[in-house]
């Protein structure tokens, strides 16, 4: 056995450690470009605090946002960028921290679309203070952004561009809406089950997927139903972080691999279409196991999802993919429909879906018939 699992990300985990975060970042200089959610609210109090520059990012990062944003953090002479916010505000922060060292156009630097140029220079210091729990970005090395030429999300991606603190303070969470709470908390859980059933898995990661699974499956319906549920909020959180850590070791798989084409070219929470495709997407892979693969290491890993999120020791794959099923439609998770996506797109998705860097580490290749039905599915 041969295997690496690498962070350079320095973990402060706990309730009210937002407190230390002024602190934490005059460590790394004296002056912070803040960058933030559409609203700056929650993030008020501690960037009063400090002298910074703030940028708001009002929906999910584009390469013409972070382009603008690398410019300002340079002419307003930043030492270190700080996020606080959803994936959207860590992922815009942590590329304007890589293009403001680097220079360029962000688009020559990402993967698939663009000309996938090395991040060479080391970016300026990044802390990243997650107020979801959902996508793990706060200890991952890439940044998704949209490109609205190509309508497709793509990576930025570099090992330089771990951030140097994620500053996970469950606290954080306690405000967001039982929608948020539920997008997000799915993310989660597809970015648990992913990269355990992923052809890269490694002991590493299949400990903390199997571990941060339980934990979501234990806590997502109480943090839905009652937002200040400490305990619940504190599981979610670790999820998340567990699930990040996972996907930068050992990538996603067909779920992911959807959401970028999906993502890029329709208005729709990341979270919301990781969550309507989870359940087709693990039954499509489990389904091409069984005909294809038998004895596949994968297919234990599904009856053991099953096993953990049902708490039933006899369950099968099918068992875990239903208690999935039936989790979405309890949080009302919308059809790909609600989002503008008719019959007609699907050939062109399936064709982008199948080039994403998420599905190749899928457990296996699917046919195009099969990522069609995947999709056809969740339609
Ligand atoms: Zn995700």
């Amino acid at each position: 056995m041969r295997f690496e699992f690498a962070t350079a990300t320095r973990i402060v985990f706990g309730e009210g450690t937002a407190a230390t975060l002024p602190e934490l970042t005059r460590t790394f200089g004296a002056r912070a470009m803040v960058v933030t959610g559409a609203s700056a609210e929650r993030a008020a109090s501690i960037i009063s605090t400090l002298q910074a520059e703030t940028f708001a990012v009002p929906g999910e990062p584009t390469v013409e946002l972070v382009r603008e944003g690398a410019r300002r953090a340079l002419n307003a002479g930043c030492d270190v960028v700080v996020s606080i916010g959803g994936g959207s505000a860590i992922d815009a922060g942590k590329a304007i921290a890589a293009i403001a060292t680097n220079g360029g156009e962000p688009l020559e630097f990402l993967e698939v679309v663009g000309k996938g140029r090395a991040i060479a220079n080391m970016p300026l210091p990044f802390i990243a203070m997650p107020t979801t729990a959902g996508t793990g970005s706060e200890v991952t090395r890439n940044a998704v952004l949209g490109s609205t030429e190509h309508g497709v999300k793509a990576s930025l991606r570099s090992p330089l561009m771990l951030p140097r603190v994620a500053l996970v303070d469950p606290e954080m969470t306690y405000g967001l809406p039982p929608a948020v709470t539920a997008f997000t908390g799915l993310d989660a859980l597809t970015q648990l089950i992913e990269p355990l059933v992923s052809a890269r898995a490694n002991p590493m990661v299949d400990a903390l997927c199997l571990d941060g699974i339980g934990r979501a499956a234990r806590a997502l319906r109480r943090a839905y139903h009652d937002g200040v549920d400490r305990e619940a909020r504190r599981e979610m959180s670790l999820a998340s972080l567990f699930g990040g850590l996972a996907l930068a070791n050992a990538g996603l798989g067909v779920v992911h691999g959807f959401a970028s084409p999906l993502g890029g070219s329709w208005k729709a929470p990341h979270g919301a279409l990781c969550a309507a495709l989870l359940p087709y997407g693990m039954a499509a892979n489990v389904a091409a196991l069984q005909a294809r693969a038998a004895g596949h290491p994968a297919l234990e890993r599904y009856a053991q999802v099953a096993r953990i999120v049902t708490g039933r020791r006899e369950a099968s794959a099918e068992d875990g993919i239903e208690w999935i099923r039936a989790l979405c439609a309890e949080f009302n998770v919308p059809r790909l429909r609600v989002w503008g996506i008719t019959e007609a797109d699907l050939p062109g998705v399936v064709e982008k879906a199948a080039r994403a860097s998420s599905m190749q580490a899928n457990p296996l290749p699917l046919t195009n018939d099969e990522l069609l039905s995947v999709v056809k599915a969740a339609l």
